[in-house]
């Protein structure tokens, strides 16, 4: 049995990303857990200077539960690609980002796909498509006790682009079991498997296990 403070109550999510918050929020939904985002409490969003999802996962609930006082969850997430020896990784996001002479600043998520497809395609056509979405999140408390699970869904890259739901590199994973991206499935359908519910799977079964 965990020694952690259980949750219960008012919960800090530490992301200033819709996509992310909207997505965390439906999987707390059935838990009565009151969920306010870092940018509704104007947080500031700590650099990611880690290396690893755990050590950004970490500093972003251990800034937000400092500045709030509030116990904080935050999400370090990305696609880790075989063919690039799991790049982007951590860098998921940066891989979006327009530079000056792309028209930036800004993250534009067609771009970080097509750089990833570019990378592939420089392998050739019998490059190896496999790749998996991994989830950190991380649970800090006020006194500096935290908490981190980490999940998983292993799938293959396709190209083009396919679907409008979902967020980031979605609508060109395609999940093991199914011929549909991540941006083609309802949100309930990719709530059931993505690397951010077996992350909360765990995160459930050790917060909220009576
Ligand atoms: P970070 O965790 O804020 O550094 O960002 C990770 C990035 O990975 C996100 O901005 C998304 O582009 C990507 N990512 C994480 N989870 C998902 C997902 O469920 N679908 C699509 N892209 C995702």
């Amino acid at each position: 049995m965990s020694a952690l403070p259980k949750l219960a109550g008012k919960l800090v999510i530490a992301t200033h990303n819709a996509g992310k918050l909207r997505e965390i929020q439906a999987l707390l939904a059935p838990y009565g857990i009151e969920c306010l985002s870092a940018g509704q409490l104007g947080l500031p969003e700590p650099a990611e200077t880690g290396t690893t999802f755990v050590a950004n996962a970490l500093i972003k609930a251990r800034a937000a539960a400092e500045a709030s006082q509030l116990p904080a969850l935050a999400d370090d997430s990305g696609l880790c690609v075989a063919a690039l020896d799991g790049r982007p990784g951590v860098y998921t996001a940066d891989w979006a980002e327009r530079q000056p002479y792309e028209g930036g600043p800004g993250r534009d998520w067609y771009m970080a796909m097509g750089k990833v497809e570019g990378k592939l395609a420089e392998q050739g056509p019998a490059v190896d498509r496999s790749a998996h979405f991994a989830c950190v999140l991380a649970i800090a408390w006020p006194d500096g006790t935290d908490a981190v699970y980490e999940g998983r869904v292993h799938g293959t890259l396709t190209w083009p682009p396919r679907g409008t739901l979902g967020f980031g590199y979605d609508p060109v994973f395609v999940p093991h079991g199914d011929t549909r991206t991540f941006a083609e499935l309802d949100p309930a359908e990719k709530h059931a498997i993505s690397h951010r519910a077996d992350a909360f799977a765990k995160l459930v079964a050790d917060q909220f296990a009576v």
